[in-house]
């Protein structure tokens, strides 16, 4: 039995021999008290790099958003997204249940809001009624093939959402991925937002946990949802290592996990050239349509074969290079899939 290759998430990474002796090792104290060194080093290395003035240690991405939307978006009102936005698809209705907010959605090509459909998506400002407060997008987008937004675009749509007052948010669960992706700096995307999150447990190869970076006043009030929200914890520098761990060793990495996804697309696009297109792989998720085959049955197939690999929906697969696959894994993985297609 060959080894598994398991594409289906960067969230299946496992920490390394390294950064289990960083988690080991952790100086810790309690963070409810803010007493814990560790926490407290991660949270200011995060404010530093990402050119903001504090972040905020939680325990996932969602608890992540859902405390953007509550800060940033009052009850009652609407916010914007693309509509297959995690936060939309994924999050089980949290932010009507907990924000009591409701959501504007529109569809935008490859997942990347531009300033025009935003504007077409707002309240205007004279309408009695329903109101917008805030433009939610993701970077890099993850049901868009890992779609990177660009610069530009989130400049355009922070000038419009200042002239109509709005905040902006950033889901950035994988912004680092675009920022290697881009060679744009996380503190040039964050800039253009009120608050952005990103995932450590993703593609930086941590176990548990995210952030959220803002300006100080915001982040103060996301510390008191953190705790309302019941992710308040206590000598969490174990984790937080974690984190300081992935940032310094695990972010110039993600070139080869860019590499390896490219790869698995032009080696299947070489046989199926309908099935992907290679220079839509912007990052580490590839999308492949399996046109008159039923995904189920690939998956399935591939599995007998130690590969392992998403579907979303009946004729879409989604394979996700991360940290625990190589470049042989992932020839190994196209290659099947290209003789299976
Ligand atoms: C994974 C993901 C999240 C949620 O992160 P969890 O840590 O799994 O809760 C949020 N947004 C996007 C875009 C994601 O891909």
């Amino acid at each position: 039995m060959p080894d598994v290759v398991d594409l289906r998430s960067d969230t299946l990474t496992r920490p390394t021999p390294p950064m289990r002796q960083a988690m080991a090792s952790a100086e810790v104290g309690d963070d409810v008290y803010g007493e814990d060194p560790t926490v407290n080093r991660l949270q200011d290395e995060v404010a530093e790099r990402f050119g903001r003035e504090a972040a905020l240690f939680v325990p996932s991405g969602v608890m992540a958003n859902q405390i953007g939307i509550k800060v940033l978006a009052p009850a009652g009102t609407e916010v914007v997204l693309e509509a297959d936005a995690h936060i939309v698809a994924f999050e089980s209705g949290a932010s009507a249940m907990s924000s009591g907010v409701q959501f504007f959605t529109t569809r935008a090509p490859r997942g990347i809001l531009t300033a025009a459909l935003v504007e077409e998506s707002l309240r205007p400002a004279s309408f009695p009624y329903t109101q917008t407060s805030l433009v939610a997008v993701e970077q890099t987008t993850n049901r868009h093939g890992g779609t990177i937004y660009p610069l530009e675009e989130l400049r355009a749509i922070r000038e419009l959402a200042d002239a109509r007052g709005l905040a902006v948010y950033m889901d950035g669960a994988r912004i680092f991925n675009a920022a290697v992706g881009s060679g744009v700096s996380v503190a040039d995307y964050a800039a253009t937002v009120d608050m952005v999150s990103f995932c450590v447990s993703k593609a930086l190869g941590a176990p548990v946990g995210s952030l959220i970076v803002g300006d100080a006043a915001t982040i103060e009030q996301a510390h008191g949802w953190r705790h309302r929200f019941g992710g308040a914890m206590r000598q969490v520098g174990v984790l937080a290592a974690a984190g300081l761990y992935a940032l310094e060793h695990h972010v110039e990495r993600l070139v080869d996990d860019h590499a390896n996804a490219r790869f698995i697309a032009e080696v299947v696009a070489g046989e199926h050239p309908d099935a992907v297109d290679p220079d839509a792989v912007e990052t580490n998720i590839v999308y492949i349509d399996t046109g008159a085959t039923a995904a189920a049955e690939l998956v399935d197939k591939l599995a007998d074969d130690g590969i392992r690999v998403g579907s979303m929906g009946p004729s879409v697969l989604r394979l996700v290079t991360h940290l625990d696959v190589d470049e042989a894994g992932c020839r190994r993985a196209a290659e099947t899939l290209a003789r299976l297609l």
